[in-house]
């Protein structure tokens, strides 16, 4: 996290101090440093050189057209999981032809417009699925390319609600009917089978699930290969962790080198969907302090973010390291909850932290919130969504602007008799 350092005891992202940005922009805003997104991207897509691959970056982590233009412009992919994403994703400027398409519910809209557009792959879920992509490409007289998104079953060892590789997820189709499906789709004249795909689960802290996976989706490949199905892509998925408070993820090259140890030197297109490790540790959410409360002998600090900002922690009681803009040691310290001004017992944003006593108007950054952050934001409370900011050494870019309150109500209708 050493974008994010302090310089003169001021917060600083890159060369700019944090609370020039809460100055200019408002709170809260999300924060990303542009120097670490070129800088994870070229560490994970370099652990691979010499494998023929593909970085699709998992854009449901951070959709920020700056962000996708980043990683778009250093020759990235994208992973989309619906039709709003892919146009994202073609706006970013990625070539279709880059494109991966996952997710479980794939409209009949969303498929055509993905066979318009002539993406890389359909990573595809399910027999219905299956059939009712075959349909659509043949009425619009293509071919749709697609992979069968395997549920290998294993534990990710991750929290319950990011694992998506268990047989009991909705996520995937077990072995046994991928081999199934597979010799089906090998007959539907619609559809041209050009992978296999995995996807385990998220914030991954351990190899040894991912290797397992692998292993389960190569004797796959195998078998269908044998029977004259040929894989010319392997997607497995993303998930690499990354350091929100002690965890010890693997670097890139320790997970290219298990990759790529049981792949063996097979001459097959390794598709990768990395998302919360592109972004998770570029962004910050930079929040003010409105109060400080005390109860019972239980202290809560109130900021102007909330859960409906940064959801991880409500959602998942996920671990944001919590660090003062204006650094002084000299503060007592004492055990608080970070909560936000949403009217749910579950907003909160730290829990019985041991924290600096913080002012009523002073700056405090939520660490590591650049993924599944702002894209996860909702308007709960008819909150309108922060501003998001990107920096550039010595300068910093809006890249989207703070909502207004006008927005909220723009696309809402009164009905003729309730005026
Ligand atoms: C969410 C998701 C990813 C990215 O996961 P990260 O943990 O952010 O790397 C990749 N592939 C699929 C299919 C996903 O749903």
């Amino acid at each position: 996290m050493n974008h994010f350092h302090y310089i003169n005891n001021n917060l600083h992202c890159e060369e700019v101090p944090l609370s020039k940005i809460a100055d200019q922009v408002g709170t809260p805003v999300y924060v990303y440093s542009s120097h670490f997104l070129e800088e994870q991207f070229r560490s994970f897509d370099s652990a691979f050189a010499g494998t023929p691959h593909l970085v699709c970056y998992s854009m449901k982590a951070n959709s920020n057209g700056a962000l996708l233009r980043t990683f778009i412009k250093r020759g990235a992919g994208i992973d989309v999981v619906s039709g709003g994403e892919l146009v994202r994703a073609l706006k970013g400027g990625c070539d279709p032809k880059k494109i991966v398409y996952s997710g479980v519910g794939k409209t009949e809209e969303e498929m055509k417009l993905a066979l318009e557009k002539g993406i890389l792959q359909f990573n595809v879920e399910a027999v219905e699925e299956l059939t009712l992509l075959n349909q659509v490409a043949l009425r619009m007289g293509q071919k749709a390319p697609i992979a069968l998104r395997v549920n290998p079953d294993v534990d990710p060892e991750t929290h319950a609600y990011i694992a998506t590789g268990l047989a009991k997820s909705k996520f995937g189709i077990s072995q046994p009917k991928a081999l199934e499906l597979y010799r089906k789709g090998a007959q539907m004249k619609g559809i041209e089978i050009v992978g296999i795909d995995c996807h385990i689960g998220s914030q991954l802290t351990r190899l040894a699930p991912i290797e397992e996976a692998v292993q389960k989706v190569m004797e796959m490949a195998k078998i269908l290969e044998a029977e004259g199905i040929v894989m010319s892509h392997i997607d497995i998925g993303g998930g690499l962790g990354i350091v929100y408070r002690d965890e010890t993820p693997p670097t890139p090259q320790e997970y290219a080198l298990a990759i790529r140890r049981i792949m063996g030197n097979r001459s097959v297109k390794l598709i990768l969907e990395p998302g919360r490790f592109l972004v998770g540790n570029s962004g910050i959410l930079l929040t003010r302090v409105l109060f400080n409360k005390e109860r019972d002998g239980k202290r809560f600090v109130v900021v102007d973010g909330a859960s409906n900002d940064l959801m991880r922690p409500a959602l998942y009681d996920a671990y944001h390291q919590i660090q003062p803009v204006l650094r002084d040691s000299g503060r007592p310290v004492a055990i608080a909850d970070v909560v936000g001004p949403v009217c749910e017992t579950a907003d909160f944003l730290a829990l019985d932290r041991e924290l600096p006593r913080f002012e009523s108007g002073e700056l405090m950054a939520l660490m590591s919130a650049g993924a599944y952050g702002y894209s996860m934001g909702s308007n709960y409370n008819s909150r309108p969504r922060p501003a998001e900011v990107l920096v550039k050494r010595q300068d910093f870019f809006v890249i989207n602007e703070r909502e207004k309150i006008e927005d909220l109500t723009k696309r809402e209708k009164i009905p003729e008799f309730l005026m």
